[in-house]
């Protein structure tokens, strides 16, 4: 209000009164339009404004903009440090040349920095010194970003993908809009700045195609990505679920596993891809190609988040030498992998999986007194290093106890082996799998269709084991995944 006064004053002197009048009406109403809701009020700092979300806290806000404390409370006049409410606007000084309400949010699979700045009119300049990105690596699926607010994405807009051969100029023909206006949405440098496969925002007369978690790199047929971070761990069976009108070819890998993607009739492409329980945690790129029918194949890749999982480490085990001999182990496990690689495009099962043996699953989960061991331990073996994992879930039982198919599917193996004892492999499609290991009897062949719950075999100690127990173990895509998961939760 000090500097107000001195304009007024000012202009009392030369203009007339009326004018002055209308002035400080003028004034005192922008003054009222503009006064943000919360802290930001005193107007004495310019800068970008962000809204105290649900769970945050001054120090969080200021380490995440990368501003002290004692700043962003002087430029927001907080004196107290725990009055911040949620809703609250506060001032983000040290932004130079950034406007508007920001917010933070999580990057989906299938956006990046380009899909970014278009989808927001933001400059790529901006953006990476918004979040102080050093390599596009930093986009990774999942990760959290400073954006402008998602009321502020460009409108009225839909992605278009710019075919190869396409000039800018035939895409603006076909689109009825005029070139220059592609250029300036999209912030190209001109018309030759478009390259083929570039996904482009084009003017829509249907209305707005974009949301602000639309996966805005990839093309406007691709509705939703959805890729669940809390399967993105060590054991964990990854569920990637692409969202389409269209009818897809989709491909892609992931951890040096292809994905193979299968349609649920809905609209919805499902891949189901395991985490091995010993992959180094961090970041690794998932590739996709997606073809449209009659088009060329569009690709892209994202990084994506694999988080590690605190598997305990088992006491030292003893066994049978001729069993961790790698003569005798990497054929086993090599005609293993090779049994559990294909992917059927028949889904069998639906639901979470029943437990393979006549504990009821209720009683499992609530006690744990069922299995002996569990999913992912780290293991040793006659004093090796702890270079060995637990590939699944020991059911306890005595020889001679009933084992059941945990859910419908095809038998695809059945015999003797050395490590593994007498073992079952059921195929339930998709590329999802369950073993059953060291029976004393099996009571299946290769080719029979079972239902879940249908008697297979007898718990036995066959092979490398200490004693009589069922080893139960889950694939998907190719890898050994935690059997739990599927005992408790439905997947897809
Ligand atoms: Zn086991």
């Amino acid at each position: 209000m000090v500097n107000l006064k001195a304009v007024f004053a000012n202009h009392l002197k030369g203009i007339s009164l009326k004018i002055a009048r209308l002035f400080l009406l003028l004034s005192l109403l922008s003054w009222l339009f503009y006064t943000p809701t919360g802290l930001a009020q005193q107007g004495q700092q310019q800068g970008p404004v962000y809204i105290v979300q649900e769970g945050d806290t001054l120090w969080e806000i200021a380490s995440r903009f990368r501003v002290s404390v004692e700043d962003l409370q002087l430029a927001n006049n907080i004196t107290n440090a725990n009055q911040l409410a949620v809703g609250d606007q506060l001032v983000i000084p040290g932004l130079d040349g950034v406007e508007g309400v920001l917010t933070t949010r999580q990057l989906g699979y299938g956006e990046n920095l380009l899909s970014l700045t278009r989808n927001y009119d933001i400059h790529v300049e901006t953006l990476v010194r918004l979040n102080r990105l050093i390599s596009p690596a930093e986009l990774y699926s999942n990760s959290v970003l400073i954006l402008p607010d998602a009321s502020q994405t460009i409108s009225n807009t839909q992605r278009t993908l710019l075919a190869p051969g396409q000039s800018l100029l035939e895409l603006a023909a076909l689109h009825r809009t005029n070139p220059w206006t592609i250029v300036n949405t999209n912030d190209l440098p001109a018309t030759w700045g478009a390259l083929p496969g570039d996904v482009l925002l084009t003017n829509s007369l249907q209305g707005s195609e974009n949301g602000s978690a639309a996966p805005g790199a990839l093309p406007s047929e691709i509705r939703e990505v959805q890729l669940n971070p809390g399967r993105l761990q060590q054991g964990k069976a990854a569920v990637l679920t692409i969202v389409s009108r269209d009818e897809l070819q989709l491909e892609g890998s992931f951890m040096d596993h292809d994905l193979h993607f299968f349609p649920d009739g809905n609209g919805q492409y499902i891949a189901l891809q395991g985490v091995h329980a010993l992959a180094e945690p961090g970041i690794y790129p998932l590739d996709l190609q997606i073809t449209l029918e009659g088009e060329m194949p569009f690709e892209f890749s994202q990084m994506v988040r694999v988080a590690a999982v605190d598997y305990p480490y088992d006491e030292p085990l003893n066994v049978n030498p001729t069993t961790i001999d790698p003569a005798v182990t990497k054929p086993e496990d090599a005609q293993w992998a090779e049994l559990t690689a294909p992917a059927s495009p028949e889904r069998y099962w639906s639901g979470i999986f029943s437990i393979p043996s006549p504990f009821s699953r209720e009683y499992c989960l609530e006690t744990g007194e069922c299995w002996s061991s569990r999913y992912g331990n780290r293991r040793s073996y006659n004093g090796s290093p702890y270079n060995f994992f637990h590939t699944g879930l020991d059911i306890v039982g005595k020889t001679g106890t009933e084992i059941y198919a945990a859910a419908p599917g095809v038998v695809v193996f059945a015999g003797p082996l050395t490590v593994r004892g007498n073992a079952t492999v059921i195929d339930h499609g998709w590329g999802v799998y369950t073993a059953y290991m060291h029976q004393s009897e099996i009571l299946v062949t290769q080719g029979d269709r079972v239902e879940a719950g249908q008697l297979i075999g007898l718990i036995g100690d066959t092979g490398r084991v200490e004693g009589p127990h069922l080893h139960w173990e889950v694939w998907a895509g190719g890898v050994q995944v935690d059997p739990l998961d599927w005992l408790t939760e439905e997947f897809p």
